[in-house]
């Protein structure tokens, strides 16, 4: 098992991620590279620079941490799991890139009877996204693009791959969000709800959450020295997927924006 895996925060007393009160672990690497992605700090799997604006100087981005450690972490907060009905998220970043690793701090978790959730998009060979969705009581799963092609040219990744882990999942798994990140230009046309509606009625889904495109990532592309296609491209609000939304319900999918 890899020793350690590169975290770049651990977030505590998070209310949206999940039910109750949840500890967020942000694993850091990813295999996609989203161009509208608003934690570019999240995509290389090791510690990278990156300047803190607060402080004014360059501060290191990742810790590599051992399982005991981040469960130690987790642990302090356990009163108000129990409380709230809360418990422990992966984030990313993508979970699966270390995806040995997770699955262990999962079954630890599980063993102090930790409610666990993930957010991925499902990016990994089917036998591993199988042993780690074993070890989840819930799962919110990105889908990005229904078209493979569109898919490469948002992501740089085909999505063959992921509707399978899609379909494993809610196959097997009892618990399963399925969300899509609207992002302008790319896949918030009412064609484009039109295709998702399609791909979401062939595999039985009935519910979705729609996330729409936000800026809070803008400024870490500067603090990085990264480029950053969608530079003053104004967020979208929950009124402006109104007619995405319709096209979801007439085909009978339940609709919710986040
Ligand atoms: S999958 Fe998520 S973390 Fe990875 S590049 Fe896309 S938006 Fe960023």
């Amino acid at each position: 098992m890899t020793k350690k895996a590169c975290i770049f925060n651990i977030q505590k007393f998070s209310i949206h991620d999940g039910p109750g009160i949840r500890t967020v672990i942000f694993f850091k690497g990813c295999p996609l590279r989203c161009y509208w992605c608003s934690n570019p700090e999240s995509q290389l799997r090791t510690p990278e620079e990156m300047w803190d604006n607060q402080k004014k100087k360059n501060t290191v981005v990742g810790e590599f941490k051992t399982v005991d450690e981040i469960v130690a972490e987790v642990m302090k907060d356990e009163p108000f799991y129990e409380e709230s009905g809360g418990g422990v998220t992966l984030s990313g970043g993508e979970v699966l890139y270390q995806a040995e690793f997770a699955i262990e701090l999962l079954k630890e978790l599980q063993k102090k009877g930790i409610h666990t959730a993930c957010e991925t998009t499902g990016f990994a060979k089917k036998e591993i996204f199988q042993e780690f969705i074993k070890h989840l009581d819930l799962i919110f799963f990105d889908v990005k693009h229904y078209d493979s092609k569109r898919h490469r040219d948002g992501t740089g990744v085909p999505n063959e791959l992921i509707l399978d882990n899609l379909k494993a999942a809610l196959s097997e798994h009892p618990n399963v969000v399925v969300r899509v990140p609207i992002i302008p230009f790319y896949n918030d046309s009412l064609e484009d709800a039109k295709g998702f509606a399609k791909l979401f009625n062939d595999m039985g889904i009935t519910s979705v959450e729609l996330l729409p495109f936000h800026q809070f990532g803008e400024k870490k592309y500067s603090y990085l020295n990264r480029d950053y296609k969608l530079q003053d491209i104004p967020q979208l609000h929950t009124e402006d997927l109104d007619g995405f939304r319709d096209v979801f319900l007439s085909s009978t999918i339940d609709c919710k924006v986040q």
